[in-house]
């Protein structure tokens, strides 16, 4: 019988940690989930994601598998080093990860952050396949993004390049974000910022709108979302602010890195054209003209999978030799 060999995929997140046996077509096997305890110390969080993972090998249907390293993707992870440094909504300072899951399995262990694990997975399973040059954007709570040029990541020299959901739009804004700084382009570009442009234009005016029957203080980007879908003339004005921020900082990223697309990830990037046409419109028209009409916006194509996993085995794959490479 021939031997399956599996790669581990691992998400380390502030509320759930799960992980997935990845076989080198992107079959997942199986897989676990469990929640993080982000207070608890690093050492018991990787004690019990090494036991949740012997455990679910053992019970895999297929027998005929074999383990052939564990990719991590992590807030704040860096690759080179092989840490995750003071990862935000966890209690950690900076923490040698891959080391401690080594003392637990004598495999190959990489680790890089989650956007950076995305773009890999996208690479090698999804819309990216064959690209040389692409930036896959996650947008989630905040903006995550993963640079892909020659075929590689860019990892830049410290380990942490590729956050342009820090990027500044506008530094006199009083959109304070995570980070400490005001007016990055996550706090527009995300799920959170598109329910803050939400609340500040129902707050600002006083035409009718599906979104005032939601609390202010509730409305979610989905809510948005819903309301756009319907055609609310507000909802879709949120949009073509998101859009228009978002399409200008792409601009910036497509005149430094010329790449083929952008894929989009994560639950705000369902609302597909209502947000990509107002932002490539942004886009195109602040590029300079050799760069126009070249550059693709798209959904990512592993949107309904778990991509932090999948993407987590693709970055252990990828460094594989012996595993056929795509
Ligand atoms: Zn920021």
């Amino acid at each position: 019988m021939t031997q399956t060999d599996v790669t581990v995929g691992v998400d380390i997140g502030g509320t759930n940690t799960m992980f997935g046996f990845i076989d080198a077509t992107g079959r997942e096997l199986g897989g676990g989930q469990f929640a993080t305890y982000s207070d608890d110390p690093p050492e018991q969080l990787i004690r019990r994601l090494a036991d949740a993972i012997k455990k679910a090998f053992m019970s895999l249907e297929d027998d005929n598998c074999r383990l052939v390293g564990i990719g991590i993707g992590a807030p704040n992870a860096n690759f080179h080093n092989g840490t995750v440094e003071h990862p935000p909504n966890f209690d950690w300072e900076v923490v040698d990860v891959v080391s401690l899951m080594r003392r637990h399995f004598d495999l190959p262990v990489l680790i890089t952050n989650d956007a950076n694990a995305a773009a890999l997975g996208e690479m090698r399973y999804g819309g990216a396949k064959g690209m040389k040059h692409f930036v896959q954007i996650t947008l989630g709570t905040g903006l995550g993004s993963g640079l892909v040029v020659d075929g590689n990541v860019v990892f830049g020299h410290d380990g942490f390049a590729g956050e342009m959901g820090h990027l500044t739009v506008d530094p006199k804004s009083d959109r304070r974000c995570g980070c400490g700084k005001y007016g990055c382009l996550e706090t527009w570009a995300s799920a959170t910022g598109v329910a803050r442009t939400a609340r500040k234009l129902l707050a600002e005016r006083t035409e009718d709108s599906q979104l005032r029957l939601v609390p202010p203080e509730d409305i979610s980007s989905k809510d948005v979302f819903l309301a756009a879908e319907k055609g609310d003339p507000l909802a879709l004005e949120v949009f073509a602010i998101t859009g228009e921020v978002l399409g200008i900082k792409l601009a910036d990223a497509v005149m430094i890195l010329s790449p083929e697309a952008f894929f989009f990830f994560g639950g705000l990037a369902r609302a597909g054209e209502l947000l990509l046409a107002p932002t490539r419109r942004a886009m195109e028209a602040n590029l300079l003209p050799i760069f126009r009409g070249k550059v693709r916006l798209e959904v990512s194509q592993l949107q309904d999978r778990n991509v932090a996993v999948l993407g987590a085995a693709a970055l252990m794959q990828s460094m594989l030799p012996d595993l056929p490479q795509p």
